[in-house]
């Protein structure tokens, strides 16, 4: 429904159940705090804010970050897990040097499926957004790594693609050793299982652009769930659509607030 706000012949969504075409959406932006409007379609990946650039994914993300300050409003230590650059912006922003993103290629390390003990019960926070399916599997070790990293009552700010409840949780490999990545001549997935048996996969799915993250998994939210709550997890929220804060899209792949706990 297109209503006159003043702004001069600008269309604007109203805030009604509808999801519109309308190129043009006024809401709150929880990333920079401003009102603002969206460019592009209410899309988990899109709808970018026209200040700070945010995607609907990454407003529910920062919406997720302020609600765990809240819970832990003297959080010391936030540890984010190959953060995207969006990302560090927001939470160095949001939370200063109190915030550290972490790689497992460069400085400072962390090896989510095996984290260094010295990073045990140490943070308050974690954000771990679009890795938990690119990690070799099997995946629950990537769960308990984040849980042991959060201190007692910390909290887990997680996102994945996922499908939707009652669908089915996809796994593309078995467990393998001595696995490699080979590009050429087309891209394939290369490992031994357990019993000695040599396994060459192709048919790939990267997120992000060829060679760059290997898909290993589709999650459904069930099977999310279960991981989390699997790890020790408690789940707090699965963040919902929230116009007024331009977070719209299909109610699948989440942003889900989990705390370890106390
Ligand atoms: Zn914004």
């Amino acid at each position: 429904m297109a209503t006159n706000t003043g702004l001069g012949h600008l269309a604007v969504a109203s805030w009604g159940d509808e999801l519109t075409d309308t190129p043009l959406k006024l809401f709150l932006c929880p990333a920079c705090q401003l009102p603002t409007i969206a460019i592009g379609a209410f899309e988990r990946e899109r709808s970018v804010c026209r200040i700070c650039k945010s995607t609907s994914r990454e407003r529910a993300v920062a919406q997720a970050m302020r609600k765990a300050i809240k819970l832990r409003p003297k959080a010391e230590r936030i540890i984010g897990v190959s953060d995207s650059k969006w990302m560090v912006k927001f939470a160095t922003k949001l939370f200063g040097n109190r915030y550290a993103n972490h790689h497992y290629h460069q400085e400072p390390l962390l090896d989510i499926v095996n984290p260094d003990p010295v990073l045990f019960n140490s943070a308050d926070i974690v954000s771990c957004c679009e890795v938990l399916e690119h990690i070799e599997p099997p995946a629950n070790r990537s769960f308990t790594g984040l849980f042991n990293i959060l201190k007692p009552g910390g909290i887990a700010v997680l996102s994945v693609p996922h499908t939707r409840s009652g669908d089915a949780h996809v796994e593309h490999f078995p467990e393998m050793r001595d696995t490699k990545l080979e590009m050429e001549p087309t891209p394939r997935w290369t490992g031994y299982t357990p019993d000695g048996e040599f396994h060459s996969y192709g048919d790939l799915n990267f997120h992000g652009g060829l060679g760059s993250t290997l898909e290993f998994r589709v999650y459904s939210e069930d099977s999310f769930r279960s991981f989390l709550e699997n790890a020790g997890f408690k789940i707090l929220e699965i963040i919902p659509n929230d116009r007024l804060h331009g977070i719209v899209w299909e109610p699948w792949s989440r942003v889900w607030l989990a705390q370890k706990p106390s």
